[in-house]
């Protein structure tokens, strides 16, 4: 993750098609993040105007695991949905670069400079 201190807005989401559209379909703020199940899609581009960055990251046995990073701006949404499908299948459980801190995930009363 480039941004390892940069506080993320949590959407949970449930439906993985949902998810792979949003991811496609919309270029959101470099605060933004996902939920879905038990892994987090943390925005980590540097730009509004660069492909868009995510951080892959798996909430597992009480701590936070970055275990991979996808240029998901590159990705149509069917392509985007079956790697969403194949992280939700574990696939990318065991690369684990490093544990995150807790305090970059935030869901309520969120306001940054990058979102403001
Ligand atoms: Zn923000």
């Amino acid at each position: 993750m480039l941004h390892k201190n940069r506080v993320r807005n949590i959407k949970c989401m449930n439906d993985v098609n949902e998810l792979a559209k949003e991811l496609t379909q919309i270029t959101w703020v470099g605060c933004q993040g996902f939920k879905i199940k038990n892994y987090y899609l943390l925005n980590d581009s540097t730009s509004e105007d660069s492909a868009q960055e995510y951080t892959i990251v798996w909430a597992t046995k009480g701590v936070l695991l970055e275990i991979e990073s996808v240029t998901i701006g590159w990705m149509s949404t069917d392509s985007a949905e079956k790697f969403l499908r194949e992280m939700l299948n574990g696939k990318y459980n065991n690369h684990i670069y490093r544990v995150c801190n807790k305090k970059i995930l935030e869901t309520e009363n969120h306001k940054c400079a990058l979102c403001a």
